[in-house]
């Protein structure tokens, strides 16, 4: 049996998990409604035993930051002998950027590049996993809009799976998807194109952790951030970047991954790299003086008019999560203002702020012991060599340059101090 793997693995341009389904199914030969009911089914569902009468769910999202992503992953694993194919998901973001709204629905893609990858032979022709990417919207490589509308029926809502799917053509009318003739493209403004590789140098991360590693969870990125390019205000961070001071608090104290174009933003304003934003945190250059970015404030998107129904279920779910999530996060998930939320629904609310303290006073005291315990390791280490350590000794050697910013830290670095007599 022939074996194909994900196009492009680590890089910017992986393929998507959607588009080596599709593809996996097309080097079968079989149409791809029988290589669901025939392979994947089984492996996603080992309970049903219906199989002839299986249909494909129409906007199932597989390349997202879903519980789905992670069944197709490991269903294509074991169908096509390959590993990691979480890495043509957004699933190595889990906890680092928010998971709502980080793939679209519909494919989007670059006609251009389809065209050049036909020209390589029908067999070099994939998606990659940046298009599917919210924020990216223009093609870096081409200077021009992704297109998301068939050229020759002019259908939108491009899912990816269909009976007879093919990577590169249009699920109703099966036309390829490239650049038709007379087509000119537009102009982008140089952010456009700043955002476009932005998104494939994030979409290259996961490749380059050594094994086992993960990227940094978005509150500790936040705060990083926060504190080497803004000295530690939070405030002046939000102005930067066009988002509302109340919305960066959240995502500094963890009760909601940042999105995407927030850390868009922030990159832009502060020069930082993606490596260094999300793997490293050690900033090469902490300047932004000479930035020239501006935003304007960040609207939230049109307001959708929930039912009574669909906020209790928000709810529901956070309750039965593990606590990490506040009628806040909830709130902004919903996209409504909290206080609505606490009007509709109290009750609920009331049992889920409850089950949020005690997670926040259960995670505070597991922070506070690590934290402890560092300081005591690095301030004996100290004791033992003879030195009284600076604040900037200590910065430095517990890789934190906001801890005595920060209350608590600085208590805990006093008393353990008085401990060991330094
Ligand atoms: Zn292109
Ligand atoms: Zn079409």
């Amino acid at each position: 049996m022939f074996r194909i793997s994900p196009s492009e693995i680590g890089t910017g341009r992986v393929e998507s998990l959607s588009s080596f389904a599709v593809r996996y199914a097309e080097h079968m030969a079989v149409r791809f409604i029988e290589f669901y009911r025939g392979l994947l089914y089984p492996l996603l569902f080992p309970e049903s035993t219906r199989v002839t009468q299986v249909k494909i769910p129409p906007a199932m999202v597989i390349d997202g930051i879903t519980k789905t992503a992670n069944d197709w992953s490991q269903a294509l694993e074991s169908i096509a002998s390959i590993e990691n194919a979480a890495r043509c998901t957004l699933l190595p973001f889990t906890g680092v950027i928010a998971a709502r709204r980080i793939v679209t629905l519909s494919r989007r893609w670059c006609p251009q590049c389809l065209d050049e990858m036909a020209e390589r032979g029908r067999h070099a022709v994939f998606e990659p996993l940046v298009w599917r990417l919210d924020e990216m919207k223009h093609c870096g490589w081409h200077r021009r809009p992704l297109v998301d509308v068939c050229p020759k029926c002019a259908k939108g809502g491009q899912y990816p799976f269909v009976a007879n799917a093919r990577v590169g053509c249009c699920r109703y009318c099966g036309s390829w998807m490239g650049q038709p003739p007379g087509d000119v493209a537009q102009d982008v403004t140089d952010f456009d194109v700043f955002v476009a590789e932005k998104c494939e140098e994030l979409i290259s991360l996961p490749a380059m952790l050594p094994p086992g590693a993960h990227l940094l969870p978005s509150n500790l990125v936040v705060q990083a951030l926060r504190d080497v390019f803004f000295r530690g205000s939070a405030t002046d961070m939000a102005r930067a970047v066009g988002e509302l001071p109340g919305q960066v608090h959240g995502y500094i104290k963890g009760e909601f991954p940042a999105p995407l174009a927030f850390f868009m933003r922030a990159a832009a304003v502060t020069g930082a790299s993606m490596r260094e934003i999300f793997v490293t945190n050690a900033f090469e250059s902490t300047d932004i003086s000479a930035s020239t970015h501006t935003f304007e404030l960040r609207r939230a998107r049109p307001r959708r008019v929930f039912t009574q129904e669909s906020i209790e279920n928000a709810l529901r779910t956070a309750l039965s999560g593990d606590g990490s999530k506040s009628v806040q996060a909830v709130a902004v998930d919903l996209r409504m203002e909290a206080a609505t939320v606490w009007r509709r629904s109290p009750d609920l609310c009331s049992q889920v702020s409850q089950r949020h303290a005690r997670y926040v006073a259960a995670s505070a005291a597991l922070r506070r012991a690590a934290f402890e315990s560092k300081v005591h390791e690095v301030l004996s280490n100290f004791k033992g060599r003879g030195i009284r350590p600076t604040q900037d000794d200590l910065r430095e050697a517990l890789h934190d340059p906001a801890c005595f910013l920060n209350e608590w830290k600085r208590a805990v670095i006093q008393q353990q101090s008085r401990k060991l007599d330094l």
